[in-house]
Formats: structure tokens, sequence, C-alpha cells
């Protein structure tokens, strides 16, 4: 039996976090809605404070330490986003936070953590050699590991956004999430099939790296090349010794549908020109899936703007349809 995050999790998870982070809006796209031919809503979390839903997850994760644990405080790996939440909700709560990240990970989300409050440590090229630096500090400081996606707490957290989508969009017949570790898409599965089972989850991952959907073919965990690609938060592996989010997704997700670097791009250029919202490359590929057609609405669909945390010179070039950008990184 594969362990799982269920509904009561996710309703207590609610109830810990409800006055720590943001109910976001979700809205419905007239221009995707024309081109589906079903209505197509945008759950707005790109709005949710510190840029992303992870705050979800860190503020669930620690409300749930014991009072021991918080006086040693927290630490993580992270590709930017799990850390700035983390920093954020440990700030909150007075406590110590130190985070730990490759040199992949782009200037302005190592800047935004510094200023929340939060320790910083670089280490190494990838996820991997900044997981040992966490293994080190908990060995030796005795700090407590938060990880952005493996951990019942941070699930639970994530699944919180599922809840919303089924109270904002009762009759929806899919949800497009993005997917990288697989915590999100673990968390809004659970919660929305917990809800109605018969809604479709489908996870959107970026072709360049893929993590999730190459262990879901293999059938376990598998490592692949970590490669630089504009939805740099969906980067890095799942953990060879995942726990929870590869059973999760293998048991819940509907299917995974791959995305090239012009596909998200589009999805950046749709959300910013049609919706006129800011969206990172991560938050962009629900909207990429369906502009491509890899994705088709048959019905209400709900896609999840996950985070709004990019580079905006980049951002800039991709409006601007800068076809360099994704050659070089095609
Ligand atoms: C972390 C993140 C994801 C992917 O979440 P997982 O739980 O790792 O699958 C998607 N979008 C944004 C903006 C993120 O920060």
């Amino acid at each position: 039996m594969t362990r799982a995050i269920a509904l009561v999790d996710i309703r207590t998870a609610r109830e810990r976090i409800a006055n720590k982070i943001e109910r976001t809006p979700t809205v419905l796209s007239q221009s995707l809605s024309d081109r589906a031919g079903h209505p197509i809503h945008l759950k707005l979390e790109h709005h949710q404070t510190t840029g992303a839903f992870k705050l979800r997850g860190a503020s669930n994760a620690i409300a749930a330490l014991s009072p021991q644990e918080r006086s040693r405080g927290v630490v993580a790996a992270s590709t930017g986003n799990h850390g700035r939440a983390l920093a954020h909700a440990a700030k909150l709560e007075g406590m110590r936070a130190v985070i730990c990240m490759s040199r992949l990970v782009p200037e302005n989300k190592l800047d935004a953590i510094r200023r929340l409050g939060a320790e910083i440590r670089i280490v190494g090229n990838s996820q991997d050699d900044a997981q040992q630096e966490v293994d080190r500090l908990v060995a030796e400081e005795g700090l407590v590991m938060l990880p952005p996606f493996d951990h019942p707490d941070i699930i639970a957290g994530q699944g919180t956004l599922g809840l919303e989508i089924m109270e904002q969009v009762p009759g929806t017949a899919s949800v497009l999430v993005p997917l990288s570790g697989g915590g999100l898409a673990a968390g809004v599965a659970a919660a929305v099939k917990g809800v109605s089972p018969a809604t479709k989850v489908i996870g959107i991952s970026m072709a360049r790296g893929a993590a999730m959907k190459a262990s879901l073919d293999a059938g376990r965990p598998v490592q692949v090349e970590e490669l630089p690609t504009l939805a740099d938060s969906l980067g890095g592996g799942i953990g060879l010794d995942n726990q929870l989010t590869f059973g999760m997704c293998r048991g819940l997700l509907d299917d995974v549908i791959l995305l090239s670097e012009d596909e998200i791009a589009a999805g950046i250029r749709h959300a910013y020109a049609e919706e006129r919202e800011i969206v990172e490359g991560a938050g962009a590929v629900g909207i990429g899936a369906l502009l491509s057609g890899k994705a088709k609405a048959n019905g209400p669909a709900v896609l999840i703007l996950s985070g709004r945390n990019i580079d905006m010179g980049l951002h800039r070039r991709i409006v601007c349809g800068d076809p360099a950008l994704t050659e070089r990184v095609a």
C-alpha cells in the first residue's frame, strides 16, 4: 500500500494555515474559453504571498512543528520558491531558516530569500549537491529539514489549493497542474478527487528534464539530467528514495504532458498580453498546454498559475518574442 495524504489531512492543513496565506481568486479567461469551446478558469495562485503556492506547504509544515523543533530552526534545499516561502513562514514565527541552493538558481530568487531574513548557502550545480549540505546541517547543527515536496505536511498544505478550486468552480471537469517533484500535483489531486472523483487531474512539465514523467514511465524514481529551462521552478529530481509524491502521482494523475521551451514561452506571452498577468515559466505551463493543443478541455477546466517569480528582464524579452531565448534552450 502506498502511503498517501487524504482529504482529512488537507482539511486540517486548511484550518491551520487559514490566517497565514491568501485565498487566491479563480477567474474566467474569456480568450482561452473562446479558443477551447469550454469555460477555462485561471486559479491566480501567483498572487499568493511570496509569489507562489509554496507558502501553503511551508506554513503548514512549520505550524506542525513541536516547540523544541521550532527553537532549533528549519533548513531546506530549494530552487527558489520553496526557500522564499520557508524564509517568510519562519520569520513570521521568529524562527531561524537556512536555505541551501545550487548555482543554477537565478539571482532575483536568491536576493528575495536573503531579503526575507534567511541564511543562504550556495553549493554545487544541482539540487542533489544542495541536499548534501542540508543533510550536514541536520546532522551537525540539529536543524529540522523541510523538503520542497516529499513530506506529508507540505503535500497537505499544497492540497488546500485543490479544496479552493473545487469550491470556486464546483463542476470542473479537469484541473491542469504544473508538475516537478509532485507535491503540488499530489496534494491538489488528493483534494480534487476526494471531493469529486470524476474530475481529471493532469500534470504538466517541461520536456527538458521532466523527472516525474521519466519516473512514472520507468515505474520507479529515476534520475534525469538537470537542464536550463524557462520553467526553472520545475527543475530538479524527485529523489531516488521518494516516499510519497511518486506513489501519489502514479495513483492519482490522469495524464502527464510535456512542453517545449517555445510552448512555455507562448504561455508566458499569452498570460501577459491576453490576461494581463505576469507569470513565471512554471506558472504558464497550463496555458501553454492548452494553446499547443496538447491538453484538450472536455468541459470546464481550471489552470493553476502557480507562481510569478521571474526575472523581469527575461520576462520582457519573452513577451517581446526574442527568438534567441527559446533557440538557446531548445
Ligand atoms: C515548486 C513549483 C512548482 C512545482 O511544484 P512541485 O510540488 O515540485 O511539483 C510549480 N510551479 C512553481 C511556481 C513552483 O515554485
